[in-house]
C-alpha cells in the first residue's frame, strides 16, 4: 500500500484490522503527530465475560442505591456510546511504568486491553503521553483572539465524522465534546526539574523534536481499531513543531498475522505458561486482557497447531516481498533474501539467511543463520547464527516470520550489543573505533554480501562461480533448447 500524505494541520483516520500495521513517518522531521485510535463494540470480539464486552466501571455486584436513589443510568451518548473504547495515554503510563512507550512495549485501551505494540522505532525514541492535544480552547488560552484556531482535536473530530459518514462506526457515537488524550508520536517533552517538596517539581518542557526527516515508527493493532491521525497545527508553542506545521505520512501495511486466530480461549489447555518461558512472556503482555474474575486457569491459553502456524507463517513470508527458497519443499527449513538495513554500514549488503523453525514452532523460537559471511559482534564469523539470546529473550509467540526479517535482524544490524559478543573482534572494533567497526562491515559486504545470488529459482549452486556459469548457459543456450524441442 502507498503511504498516504496528512496536508499540514490536517487530520485523517484508518480502520485496521487485529495484526495490521501502521507506519507513521515524519516526512519533514520535525512535524508532530497526536494519534488516537478507537475500538467500536461491533467490531470487537465479545465471547464470554472479557475487557471488551464489560460495559461499565461499576461491578455489577456493588450496590448502586445512594440515599435511596438509584443511580444506574441509562446509556448516555457523552463522551461515547456504550462499549466504544479508546487509547489510554495515563492506563498505558501505568501499565508500563514508563512515560514514553519503547519498542516492544504495548499501548493500552481504557480497559486496559493491548490496542498496539510498537513494533519499530528508527527515532531515537523521544515521544509524548503527558501534554494534552491542542485545542480551540487551548489555543485561545496562549493568546490566540478567538477560538478559531485550528487544532488537533478538531482534526481527531473531523476525521471520525469522515469515517461514521463511510460507514465505519455509526454517526454519533463519539460526542464532540470530548477528545481522549493522545500518543503524541515524534512531540518531544523532556522533564527538566526533579521533585521538590516545596514547590512541586517535575516541570515539563516542549523543545523542537529530535526525529529528522523521513524516520517513522510502526505499530501493530492488536486488535480492529479505528487510528486517528492529526499533523498538529500548533505554531503558538513554537516547541510543539519547531515553529512550523508541516505534512506528515502515514502507511498501512499489510496484515500478516491475525492475533484472534492464534490465541484465545483462556479455557484451552495446550500450552501451560509453567513449562514455556514464552508463553509466560507472552502472557504477561496480555494478562490484563483475560484477568477478568470469570476467567479460570489464566495460565492456559489455547493456540491453533504448530503445524498450521509454520505454513501459515511460511506463506505470509512468500507472499511478502521477500525470497524465499524451501529446503526439500520443507516449510520448516528454508533460506531467504535480507537486504542490510538503510542508514547503518550493513545498507549495501544482501544476506542470503538460513531458517529452521522448530517442532514447537511459535512456542520456541526459530533459528536463524546467515550463509555468507558478515562482520557484526553477534554473528558469528564462521557459522553465520545469530546469537540465539538475542531471539529466545524477546520472542514471543505473536511473532512470526515477518518480524524476524522486519524488526529483529534490522534491529540486530542496526543495534549491535558489543558486550555480548559471539564475534570478539567485530566487538572490540566497534567498541574501540567505531569508524574502522563501519569500514570493515563494508569490506566484507564488497567481499561476501554483494553479488549473491536472490534468483529463487536459481539456488542450484553454492559458489559465485557455479552461479555464473549457470547463469551463462540459461542466456547463451536459450535458443538451442527450444528448437531442440521443437524437433520432438
Ligand atoms: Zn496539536
Amino acid at each position: 500500500m502507498p503511504s498516504v500524505t496528512i496536508p499540514a494541520r490536517t487530520g485523517d483516520y484508518v480502520a485496521l484490522k487485529s495484526g495490521q500495521r501502521l507506519k507513521l513517518i515524519n516526512l519533514h522531521g520535525t512535524q508532530v503527530i497526536d494519534f488516537w485510535a478507537f475500538v467500536f463494540p461491533s467490531t470487537t470480539s465479545t465471547t464470554g465475560s472479557d475487557s471488551t464486552s464489560t460495559t461499565s466501571f461499576i461491578r455489577s455486584s456493588s450496590s448502586t442505591e445512594v440515599t435511596g436513589v438509584t443511580t444506574s443510568q441509562p446509556a448516555t451518548p457523552f463522551p461515547f456510546v456504550t462499549g466504544i473504547q479508546y487509547f489510554a495515554a495515563s492506563r498505558t503510563r501505568s501499565i508500563l511504568s514508563k512515560l514514553i512507550p519503547g519498542t516492544k512495549d504495548v499501548l493500552y485501551t481504557n480497559k486496559s486491553v493491548p490496542l498496539f505494540t510498537l513494533l519499530e522505532d528508527t527515532t531515537s525514541g523521544v515521544h509524548d503521553t503527558l501534554f494534552g492535544c491542542c485545542d480551540r480552547f487551548r489555543m485561545h488560552n496562549l493568546g490566540h483572539p478567538d477560538f478559531e484556531h485550528a487544532s488537533c482535536a478538531e482534526n481527531m473530530h473531523l476525521a471520525l465524522r469522515r469515517a461514521a459518514a463511510q460507514g465505519v462506526f455509526r454517526p454519533g457515537s463519539i460526542s464532540d465534546e470530548w477528545t481522549p488524550d493522545p500518543l503524541n508520536v515524534f512531540m518531544n517533552v523532556p522533564i527538566t526539574t526533579s521533585l521538590d517538596r516545596e514547590s512541586g517539581g517535575g516541570r515539563i518542557e516542549c523543545i523542537p523534536p529530535e526525529s529528522k526527516a523521513g524516520e517513522y515508527i510502526v505499530l501493530r493493532a492488536e486488535i480492529d481499531c479505528v487510528a486517528v491521525m492529526s499533523a498538529c497545527p500548533n505554531d503558538l508553542i513554537v516547541g510543539v513543531n519547531a515553529g512550523k506545521c508541516l505534512s506528515v505520512e502515514y502507511e498501512p501495511l499489510p496484515p500478516h498475522y491475525y492475533v484472534s486466530t492464534v490465541f484465545l480461549s483462556a479455557s484451552g489447555d495446550d500450552y501451560s505458561t509453567e513449562a514455556d518461558p514464552a508463553i509466560a512472556h507472552f502472557e504477561f503482555l496480555h494478562k490484563s486482557a483475560w484477568d477478568t474474575p470469570h476467567t479460570p486457569g489464566i495460565g492456559r491459553v489455547k493456540m491453533s497447531s504448530p503445524k498450521r502456524r509454520i505454513e501459515t507463517d511460511v506463506m505470509k513470508l512468500m507472499m511478502s516481498d521477500y525470497e524465499v527458497t524451501l529446503v526439500n519443499d520443507n516449510m520448516q527449513e528454508f533460506y531467504v533474501i535480507f537486504k542490510g538495513p538503510t542508514e547503518t554500514p550493513f545498507a549495501e549488503g544482501k544476506w542470503k539467511v538460513h531458517v529452521e523453525l522448530p517442532d514447537q514452532y511459535p512456542y520456541k523460537s526459530p533459528s536463524i543463520g546467515f550463509v555468507n559471511k558478515i562482520f557484526h559482534p553477534n554473528i558469528d564469523e564462521g557459522s553465520g547464527s545469530v546469537c540465539l539470546d538475542v531471539i529466545n529473550q524477546t520472542w514471543s509467540p505473536m511473532f512470526d516470520m515477518i518480524n524476524i526479517f522486519e524488526v529483529f535482524l534490522p534491529q540486530l544490524l542496526r543495534y549491535p550489543n558489543p558486550t555480548d559478543p559471539l564475534n570478539g573482534e567485530a566487538a572490540a572494533l566497534l567498541m574501540r573505533e567505531p569508524r574502522s567497526y563501519d569500514a570493515r562491515v563494508k569490506e566484507y559486504i564488497a567481499q561476501y554480501a554483494t553479488n549473491i545470488h536472490d534468483d529463487a529459482d536459481e539456488d542450484e549452486g553454492e559458489t559465485d562461480g557455479e552461479l555464473s556459469e549457470v547463469e551463462d548457459f540459461n542466456s547463451d543456450g536459450e535458443d538451442e533448447p527450444a528448437g531442440a524441442m521443437e524437433d520432438v
